[in-house]
C-alpha cells in the first residue's frame, strides 16, 4: 500500500465548496499539498482546537499512506487574530500579553511550545513546515500591494472590498452580504462583509507587534496571513485546505476573495476545501475564558492518556458533532487497553509460532479511509483483524498497517504507558504494589477475607485490582 504510485480505491473527499464527495486529484502528479489553518497562540488550545489537527494529521496520513508525496503546512498565528471573527475586537494576543504584564513574544511562544507538546502527545505528525505569521509580515504588505485595486483606505487601515471579486462568501453559502453573523463595526465601510487586511495602529497608542507599511503602522489582518503563507509554500492554486467548521463561515471566504484578487481568477485557491466539525461540551469548560478549561493537559492530570483522547476523535466521522464527556474518555481509554492488551497476546503468540507468508488483505481498510475518511469503519474493521484466522504475525502486520492511517502509535503502546497517574492520587505506587503483594500472601492461605479487605482498601483510595489485567491494577478514574 506505501508503493511509489498512487493506488488501491480513489480517494473521495468532502468538499465544502461544492457540498459534494470529490475524487481527489492531485494538481503536481503523484504529490499532495495540504494547508491547514493553526491555531492562535494566545492561550492554551482546548481540546476542540485539537480535534482540527487530528483531523488534519489523519487527511495527511492518508494521503502519504496511498503514496502521495505530501507536503502539509500548518501555520501559526501570532498577530491579527480579533477576539471577535467578524472584524471587531481587540488583537487576541496583544491582549492576552496586556492581562499578564508579559511580552507579546513570550506569550507567543510559550503558547506554541504547549501547542506542539499537545501535537506531540497526540501523535500529530511533524508537516513539513510551520510557517508563523510575524516571520511573513514584509510578503504580506507585498501581497496587499498587489490587490489594491480590490481595496480601499478607511482611518482604521486598508480593506478589502468584497463585491470586486466574483461569488464572495459561496463557501458559506452567504447569500446577501448582510447574512448571518455579519456584523459590521466599522464606519464607512463599503459593505457589511469588507475586512481589513491592514489594521493601523490607532494615534497616540503604540502596539508591542507594529509594523511600517504603505497604510501606515499597524498590523496585518489575519485572513491575509493565511492567503500568503499557503500561497508562498505551497503555491497557488494547491490540492487541499483544511480547518475547523467555524472557518467556512467568514475567515475561508475571506481568504477565497484575496487569493481570487492575487490569482486574477475566480477559482479559491486550493481545490478543496475541508472542514472539521466541533468538539461540544455542555457545561461550557471548552471555553477558554472559564477558569478550568479542557486542555489536553487537564485530561492527562485526570489519569486519561492523550492517544485515547485520538482515540474518540478517530470514532466519530470527522463531519459529525463529536459531544464531549468523561464516560466518553472513559469509553476510549478502556478500548485503547484492550486494543493494546489484544496486540500483546497477538504479539506473544507470533513469537511462538512459525512466521507467516500470507498477507492479509486491506482492500476493507483501504475502502473505509478513502470514503471520505471514515475512520470509525477503519477502526472496526482493523479490530476485526485481531480476530481473524491465520498467522499472528499477519495480523500484526496488518493492524500496524491500518495504524499508519488512525496514527495511535500501536507498535509502541504499552499497556504500562496507558496507566497514568491521576494528579489527585494520594497514594504511591510501591505503597500499592506493597499492599498487592500482602494480598497475594493472604490469598495463597486462602485468607480471602484479608484479600477482600485488601482490595477495599485499594478501591477506597482511587485503585483497582484487576486480576484479569497484565498489570494486575488501575487507577479508577471518575
Ligand atoms: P483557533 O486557535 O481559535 O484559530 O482555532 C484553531 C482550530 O480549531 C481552528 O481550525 C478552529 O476552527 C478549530 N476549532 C475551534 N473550536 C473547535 C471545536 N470546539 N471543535 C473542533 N475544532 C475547533
Ligand atoms: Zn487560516
Amino acid at each position: 500500500m506505501s508503493a511509489d504510485v498512487p493506488t488501491g480505491a480513489p480517494l473521495k473527499l468532502f468538499n465544502s465548496l461544492t457540498r459534494q464527495l470529490e475524487e481527489f486529484r492531485p494538481i503536481h502528479p503523484g504529490e499532495a499539498r495540504v494547508y491547514t489553518c493553526g491555531p492562535t497562540v494566545y492561550n492554551y488550545p482546548h481540546i476542540g482546537n485539537m480535534r482540527a489537527y487530528v483531523f488534519a494529521d489523519v487527511l495527511g496520513r492518508t494521503l502519504s499512506w496511498k503514496g502521495y508525496k505530501l507536503t502539509h503546512v500548518i501555520n501559526i498565528t501570532d498577530v491579527g487574530h480579533l477576539t471577535d471573527d467578524a472584524d471587531a475586537g481587540e488583537d487576541k494576543l496583544e491582549k492576552a500579553a496586556a492581562q499578564n504584564a508579559q511580552s507579546i513574544w513570550d506569550i507567543a511562544r510559550h503558547y506554541t511550545e504547549a501547542y506542539w507538546a499537545d501535537i506531540k502527545a497526540l501523535n500529530i505528525r511533524q508537516p513539513a513546515h510551520w510557517p508563523i505569521a510575524t516571520d511573513y509580515v514584509p510578503k504580506m504588505i507585498a501581497f496587499a500591494q498587489s490587490i489594491s485595486a480590490h481595496c480601499y483606505e478607511l482611518p482604521g487601515g486598508l480593506y478589502f472590498d468584497t463585491s470586486t471579486v466574483s461569488h464572495y462568501g459561496a463557501l458559506a453559502r452567504a447569500v446577501s452580504d448582510d447574512g448571518e453573523g455579519r456584523i459590521d463595526p466599522v464606519e464607512g465601510k463599503r459593505h457589511r462583509a469588507d475586512f481589513a487586511i491592514w489594521r493601523k495602529t490607532p494615534p497616540g497608542e503604540t502596539r508591542q507587534m507594529e509594523w511600517d507599511s504603505p497604510w501606515g503602522r499597524g498590523a496585518p489582518g489575519w485572513h491575509l496571513e493565511c492567503s500568503v503563507m499557503s500561497g508562498e509554500l505551497l503555491g497557488f492554486p494547491f490540492d487541499i485546505h483544511t480547518g475547523g467548521i467555524d472557518h467556512r463561515e467568514i475567515h475561508h471566504p475571506n481568504e477565497i476573495a484575496q487569493n481570487q484578487a492575487f490569482c486574477h481568477s475566480d477559482a479559491s485557491g486550493a481545490n478543496i476545501w475541508m472542514h472539521n466539525n466541533f468538539l461540544v461540551e455542555r457545561s461550557g469548560k471548552m471555553s477558554k475564558s472559564a477558569g478550568e478549561f479542557l486542555r489536553l493537559q487537564l485530561l492527562i492530570d485526570r489519569g486519561y492518556h492523550p492517544l485515547a483522547y485520538r482515540l474518540m476523535c478517530l470514532q466519530a466521522h470527522y463531519r459529525s458533532e463529536l459531544e464531549f464527556s468523561w464516560e466518553g474518555m472513559q469509553a476510549a481509554l478502556v478500548r485503547l487497553k484492550r486494543i493494546v492488551m489484544g496486540l500483546e497476546r497477538l504479539r506473544a503468540k507470533a513469537e511462538s509460532e512459525p512466521a507467516g507468508t500470507a498477507e492479509l488483505s486491506l482492500h476493507q481498510i483501504d475502502e473505509a479511509i478513502s470514503n471520505d475518511l471514515n475512520t470509525p469503519r477503519v477502526l472496526e474493521n482493523a479490530l476485526l483483524i485481531s480476530e481473524l484466522k491465520g498467522h499472528a504475525s499477519d495480523r500484526l502486520v496488518a493492524i500496524f498497517e491500518c495504524d499508519k492511517v488512525l496514527g495511535l502509535g500501536l507498535q509502541a503502546l504499552t499497556r504500562s504507558a496507558l496507566r497514568i497517574r491521576p494528579k489527585s492520587a494520594m497514594i504511591t505506587e510501591p505503597e500499592i504494589e506493597a499492599i498487592l503483594a500482602r494480598r497475594k500472601e493472604a490469598r495463597a492461605a486462602k485468607d480471602f477475607a484479608t484479600s477482600d479487605r485488601l482490595r477495599d482498601e485499594l478501591a477506597a483510595q482511587g485503585v483497582e485490582v484487576m486480576d484479569g489485567d497484565p498489570l494486575g491494577w488501575d487507577w479508577k478514574l471518575a
